[in-house]
């Protein structure tokens, strides 16, 4: 369409972490506050537009890649429904739940770009064509749902503030918030955690160095299982091989029942849940994050931590649904103006009317 391709991003390791200190060429810095993560795995392309290097940047979102470094850096991330966005070209993560989306300074921009990025494609089976419309969006007949089961434990207080700071600005302009319950969501995470490594390992046992991936030196040939193991012992870094492996097991006779096919059935159930809950509100609201940008180092020695970071953003790639994080003001420390960023979800297809109603929150706050 005419676009100026200014460059290629950072990003943590076949898009795997919430920090990008996964990266092999090392980790990105937030331009807001250089001691902490810009959060991953789109660190680059989030860092780059939060700078001022470039108007706006594509990142994939497999399970919150986009929306989670959109909040840490203080910028618009924008998850598409799942197939709006061709993944042609795209190195397939998890392919049940990776797609496309762009990171913006603001909604505007987003709603700018995200037409020239849609559509069936031919090169992706996956992809759709949604509906292009918009209509002018009645704050006073919007119903907006806040999750009860995200404002528990686990939630900084200071972020939770600000989320209820920013409905109080919907609030205000004649739209009701009503509190609704997601039952099975906070499964949501222990579910995203089983499905996307059984299908990482599925999707990266084509990086054998044969096919793909570097190879090895000719005298280290032995024979094949061996070149194999070798090359991906080699090549892969440590968090690749620890999905490789999760996934290798959760889809291994035995434990695929007890593992794979009882989080699909969750998965449905999660699914279930946000539909109930779309028959009453328009859009689901809450935060992006459980906690405002981390500094380097605090969370890269504890998998378990790092993973839960993608708490709140998983829910929209288990059940495909689009979802946008924007900014809602900042949180003071170390000095430091922190952002913070709140999560908004439509049902299936309704990308453009999400955009319009995020939109209308920017408006009123920037006049
Ligand atoms: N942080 C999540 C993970 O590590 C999300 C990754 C992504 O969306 N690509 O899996």
């Amino acid at each position: 369409e005419g676009s100026i391709v200014l460059g290629k991003t950072n990003m943590d390791e076949f898009a795997m972490g919430s920090s990008t200190e996964n990266s092999g060429f090392k980790p990105t810095k937030n331009p807001i506050d250089i001691s902490r993560v810009p959060g991953g795995s789109s660190g680059g392309s989030t860092a780059a537009v939060a700078a001022g290097m470039a108007p706006w940047a594509v990142g994939s979102d497999t399970g919150g890649s986009i929306r989670q470094p959109a909040a840490f850096c203080g910028v618009v991330g924008f998850k598409p429904t799942y197939g709006a966005v061709s993944r042609y070209g795209l190195i397939a993560m998890a392919s049940s739940l990776d797609q496309i989306g762009p990171i913006t300074q603001t909604v505007k921009d987003a709603q700018t770009v995200f037409p020239y990025m849609l559509g069936r494609d031919k090169m992706d089976a996956t992809s759709i064509n949604i509906e292009k419309n918009t209509r002018d969006i009645d704050p006073e007949n919007l119903k907006i749902g806040i999750v009860k089961e995200f404002l528990e434990d686990g939630l900084d207080e200071r972020l939770k503030e600000k989320v209820l700071e920013a409905l109080d600005v919907y609030r205000g302009m004649g739209a009701s918030i009503k509190e609704i319950s997601l039952p099975h969501a906070p499964h949501g995470l222990s579910v995203y955690y089983i499905i996307m490594p059984s299908e990482v390992s599925s999707n990266l046992a084509r990086y054998d160095g044969i096919r793909y991936g570097k190879q090895l030196d000719k005298e280290e040939g032995q024979d094949l299982i061996g070149k194999y193991l070798k090359i991906r012992g080699n090549n892969l870094g440590e968090e690749v091989k620890r999905r490789v492996m999760l996934g290798t097991y959760t889809l291994s006779a035995g434990y695929y029942d007890a593992y794979y096919l009882k989080a699909q059935k969750v998965r449905q159930l999660i699914n279930q849940d946000f539909l109930e809950a779309f028959k009453e509100v328009d859009v689901i609201a809450m935060p992006t994050t459980p906690t405002p940008p981390f500094k380097f180092g605090e969370k890269s020695d504890d998998p378990l931590q790092m993973y839960l970071s993608d708490v709140y953003t998983v829910g929209a790639n288990l059940t495909g649904m689009p979802a946008i994080s924007i900014p809602v003001g900042t949180i003071e420390e170390d000095d430091k103006k922190l952002p913070a960023g709140m999560q908004l979800i439509a049902p299936h297809k309704y990308d453009f009317k999400l955009l319009d109603i995020a939109e209308l929150y920017e408006k009123e706050i920037t006049g």
